[in-house]
């Protein structure tokens, strides 16, 4: 897009040495690359894995370098006067255009209102439950109300780029999900030109929530329902993306990483880009939001935007945890899951794990722990931080109790900044909340309800006596 569509605009009142800089121009060098070999290709294809070898790919700005000509206190001033313009594809995650995914001009982006989540401190109730005071950035004030519009942003202005340059007239976006991806790329996908684009969702039947099975019928998807747990639905739609022309939305398509990388971004400006006491708390299912999160960190890092790179505190249910098991043994392998609260992360062999495994040994080696923790643990501390002003849902549950085992076990120092991911809004999983109220959690969940944090409806008659009665209130 060139300036003069932002001539409105008086960039003339911001310092000269940001002004050239507040409407992004440079749109670096991206080509996919292989993550094992030596494959590249440009972005001209949908590709999501390695046609020579079949890993996975990554999005590489081979221009990446010329961005560090501006110092990083600059960067961060840059940031900030351009949070100030009113351009509407500046408003959400490609404010941070340059690192995120510079190749997509402005014109292409869609913008939903997606990213700028709120980081709210826990009180001092909820600090003193987890044994240490906290922030949590709450991914639930997203459209779709989870952290997968952030990735859906970039995947589908990618889409949107894609149709324009090369002439589509089709294009198919399909997801595998466990709720959240489906009801992000369902939403993102209705937004574009309905005779070109069509969306189809595979859920595992009877293991997303009703809230979540009701978004992507909401947006005209095609919802597929098939048996099994989410692997066996990725397994479909890694078939179908090998093998037909369809446009895969999972987080194996490297450009939703980009734009999830955009949760590190915010982190980092939020605190002022003071890193080098931050643990990020982050539950793991298909490990892309983990990888997305330390590649943007890696990003600002690179740039000499912050000085350091925060530690990270990965969370896994024990009904499902490759990931901790890997960090305690040493070793890899896939595990049957179990049923889980934190559904929405309930996977037994993350598609994005050799990425996790790369960034660990490269760059995050003591600087990632992962840990496991009980169902009842992650339950009980949703409900705990909802009970003290906050909106969490089970997978902020599961990172909530992570940070309370790692304090309680001494893998963390409490004096550290803690930023607790809540992935998704509270009342996508409210279900949960319902069936440890009514204490009737099937067994394998190993959930038993306790009396203290139970709460229902009380039926009274339709009368201000009835209420004072039940009250106990005192007349004046
Ligand atoms: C998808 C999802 C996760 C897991 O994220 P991954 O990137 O798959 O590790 C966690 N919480 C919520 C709410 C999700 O939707
Ligand atoms: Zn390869």
């Amino acid at each position: 897009m060139d300036r003069q569509h932002y001539s409105t605009l008086d960039l003339q009142a911001f310092p000269a040495h940001v002004r050239d800089h507040i409407i992004p121009e440079y749109s670096g060098n991206c080509v996919y690359e292989c993550i094992a070999c030596d494959y590249t290709a440009s972005l001209d294809r949908f590709l999501y894995t390695c046609p020579a070898c079949g890993s996975l790919l990554k999005i590489t700005d081979r221009s990446f370098g010329e961005l560090k000509k501006i110092p990083g206190p600059v960067w961060r001033e840059i940031f900030d006067y351009r949070a100030l313009v009113r351009v509407e594809a500046l408003q959400g995650i490609f404010l941070f255009k340059e690192l995120l995914f510079p190749a997509i001009p402005l014109q292409d982006v869609i913008y939903l209102g997606e990213g700028h989540t709120a980081l709210v401190r826990a009180n001092a109730q909820l600090g003193r439950y987890v044994g240490s005071g906290f922030f949590i950035k709450n991914d639930g004030f997203n459209p779709s109300a989870s952290f997968k519009d952030r990735g859906m942003a970039s995947a589908v202005s990618f889409i949107k780029y894609s149709i324009r340059t090369r002439g589509l007239t089709e294009v198919l976006g399909i997801c595998a999900s466990t709720g959240d991806t489906s009801a992000a790329a369902a939403l993102y996908l209705s937004y574009l030109d309905r005779s070109i684009v069509k969306s189809v969702v595979l859920l595992p039947k009877g293991r997303v929530t009703p809230q979540q099975l009701s978004q992507p019928l909401g947006s005209g998807a095609v919802v597929l329902e098939v048996p099994g747990v989410f692997d066996d639905c990725m397994r479909i739609v890694e078939q179908l993306a090998e093998t037909y022309q369809v446009c895969l939305l999972n987080s194996k398509n490297p450009i939703r990483i980009m734009g999830q990388k955009s949760y590190a971004y915010e982190v980092a400006r939020q605190l002022g880009y003071k890193t080098d006491d931050l643990t990020v708390v982050v539950p793991v299912g298909n490990a892309g939001n983990v990888t997305a999160i330390m590649e943007g960190f890696l990003d600002m890092h690179r740039l000499g935007i912050i000085e350091e790179l925060p530690h990270i505190l990965a969370v896994q249910s024990r009904h499902a945890n490759p990931v901790a098991l890997w960090r305690s043994s040493g070793s890899y392998a896939p595990v049957a899951v179990r049923p889980s609260v934190a559904q929405a992360a309930m996977i037994g062999d993350p598609v994005s794990f050799p990425k996790v495994r790369a960034l660990v040994a490269s760059d995050f080696d003591d600087r990632f722990t992962c840990i496991d923790v009980d169902e009842q643990e992650i339950i009980e501390s949703m409900l705990q931080a909802n009970r003290c002003g906050c909106v969490v849902c089970t997978q902020g549950g599961e990172s909530i109790a992570g940070l309370r085992s790692a304090l309680a076990h001494g893998l963390v120092s409490p004096e550290r900044t803690f930023v607790v991911d809540s992935t998704s809004h509270q009342l996508k999983f409210s279900n949960f909340q319902q069936l440890y109220f009514d204490n009737a959690f099937a067994p394998e969940y190993e959930i038993t309800a306790r009396s203290g944090l139970v709460n229902a409806p009380v039926q009274l008659a339709a009368s201000a006596g009835a209420v004072a009665d039940y009250l106990g209130l005192k007349k004046k």
